[in-house]
């Protein structure tokens, strides 16, 4: 069998460790791999480069397209952009799938049986960075939530389910608050469903689908949700199974596929030869299934099982009852390779074939139809210290525009606002229209807020359609 090349980074903390054993386990099976290694994270960071990595290394990932990352720490604050971000943005990985798996009655766990996969969006919502302090005392992160991308990967999530035999997908949502990002991405589901009928569908609110996972997680199969919500209830599910050392992941687009642990850096345990190399491992196994080397992936998966039920345990999961051996990283991979080409008696052996398998080919986008676009009016922020009522006396409304409301942080102040309502220095002031309306009179309305000696901070338009209003309300308004 040819070589495959593939892209590997060692990445920090316990990074090194686990991925030395992944390895270690993954040339003992035979696996066929022309490994080009990259550095990313702290010392990349360290060498003050904001992404974490160097130009170089994109030209092997873009060549190899197959990336095998151990976790990294993300430094706080000054400036630094998460390097997980950046690579799954720049590299176009939509779609992140979790499976979380319980293995009762070898790990410790409330919940035998637990088997489900999240399908979480990896590109939009709050995970876009775009954040501004806009005056002294407030700061604002933009979620975006696109059509096509809620579309790709719900799609994603009823392919992954039927190519693999799951019966149900879920799809949580905060839609009772953002109705109109979550509002779209549910309306996006329902839609795409219905091309699924052998799919049982259903859908929860964010904060009670997490509860429900973590209570009764064997109700699941396979959720589908955004990025925010998907980082946190990933780590619920996968923490619920015995450990969040378990879980491994894969981060999938068109052209290119990333696999690694569901956990991160660990600085915790980090040096002391003590991780669990499990999420990095089975992020491997994910690997080498896409890349065709699918029987070296059964030989791996299932002495892994088997090292779980002889009972050869790490720190994170060892229990004096259930464990017969407490092992560190390096013995935990000992084990596995010593049990390579052995199956597990009691865990269900897995065989994923012989031949490439295909990754998921989803079809192309729904075609859409343009919609009229009509500007009616225009939400300009200002940044005012002092009463509502001063700063409505204060502006005068340009030409064609009426100031309708002030809001501030999204409740309604003016007119007849409740004297009770904390005021920041963030203000909404919304300009609708009463006549034929044009971009020049919001200019002219700026204007006009700058020659009253007011500083506005930015501008939103508010549209309409196909003759639907495309903004919310104030609470209030
Ligand atoms: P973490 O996942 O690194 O650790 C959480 C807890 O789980 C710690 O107590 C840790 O000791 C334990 N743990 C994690 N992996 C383990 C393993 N393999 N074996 C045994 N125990 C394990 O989360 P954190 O502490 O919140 O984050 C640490 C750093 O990792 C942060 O800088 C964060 O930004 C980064 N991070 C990176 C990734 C990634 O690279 N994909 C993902 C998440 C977090």
């Amino acid at each position: 069998m040819s070589k495959t090349p593939i892209t590997v980074a060692r990445g920090d903390g316990i990074g090194p460790e686990i991925m030395d054993a992944t390895l270690d386990i993954l040339n003992a099976a035979g696996a066929q791999l022309d490994i080009e290694e990259i550095e990313i994270g702290e010392a990349v960071y360290t060498r003050g480069i904001q992404n974490g990595i160097e130009e170089s290394s994109w030209d092997s990932l873009r060549r190899t397209k197959v990336f095998l990352k151990a976790p990294i720490t993300t430094p706080q604050g000054g400036g630094f952009k998460s390097l997980n971000v950046t690579v799954r943005k720049s590299l176009g990985l939509y779609a992140n799938v979790r499976p979380c798996v319980s293995y009762h009655p070898y790990v410790e766990t409330n919940f035998p049986g637990m088997d489900m996969v999240i399908i979480r969006e990896n590109e939009e919502d709050l995970y876009a960075g775009i954040e501004h302090r806009q005056t002294q005392d407030v700061v604002q992160s933009l979620k975006l939530i696109s059509r096509p991308g809620s579309e790709r990967i719900v799609r994603y999530a009823f392919e992954y389910a039927r190519a693999n035999g799951r019966k149900k997908v879920t799809c949580m949502i905060k839609d009772n608050i953002m109705k109109m990002a979550d509002g779209l991405f549910h309306r996006v589901f329902d839609e795409i469903g219905e091309e699924y009928p052998d799919i049982e569908k259903d859908h929860y609110i964010i904060d009670i689908g997490i509860a429900r996972v973590a209570a009764r997680p064997n109700d699941f199969d396979v959720i589908v949700t955004e990025n925010l919500y998907g980082d946190i209830i990933s780590d619920v599910a996968v923490e619920i199974t015995g450990s969040v050392g378990l879980g491994g992941s894969c981060n999938v687009g068109d052209d290119f596929a990333m696999f690694e642990a569901v956990h991160g850096s660990a600085p915790d345990i980090s040096g002391k030869g003590i991780a669990n190399p499990s999420g990095l491992l089975l992020g491997a196994v994910l690997m080498l299934n896409h890349i065709g080397q699918s029987e070296v992936a059964t030989k791996v998966h299932n002495a892994w099982f088997k090292t779980l039920e002889d009972g050869i345990h790490t720190g994170d999961i060892y229990d004096a009852e259930l464990s017969k051996e407490k092992v560190g990283t390096e013995g935990f991979a000992a084990a596995v390779i010593a049990r390579l080409g052995q199956t597990p008696s009691q865990f269900k052996a897995v065989d994923y074939g012989s031949g490439a398998k295909e990754g998921l080919k989803l079809p192309p986008l729904k075609p859409r139809k343009t919609q009229s676009k009509e500007l009616v009016g225009a939400d300009i922020f200002i940044n005012f210290d002092g009463t509502p009522e001063s700063l409505a006396s204060r502006i005068k409304a340009a030409e064609g525009l009426e100031l309708q409301i002030i809001a501030n942080r999204g409740v309604k102040v003016w007119p007849n606002g409740h004297p009770d309502t904390f005021c920041s220095d963030h203000w909404c002031c919304r300009f609708q229209k009463t006549a034929l309306m044009s971009h020049d009179m919001i200019i002219a309305q700026l204007q006009a807020i700058k020659d009253a000696g007011l500083e506005f901070i930015k501008v939103e338009n508010l549209y309409e359609f196909d003759g639907e209003r495309g903004y919310t309300l104030a609470q209030g308004q």
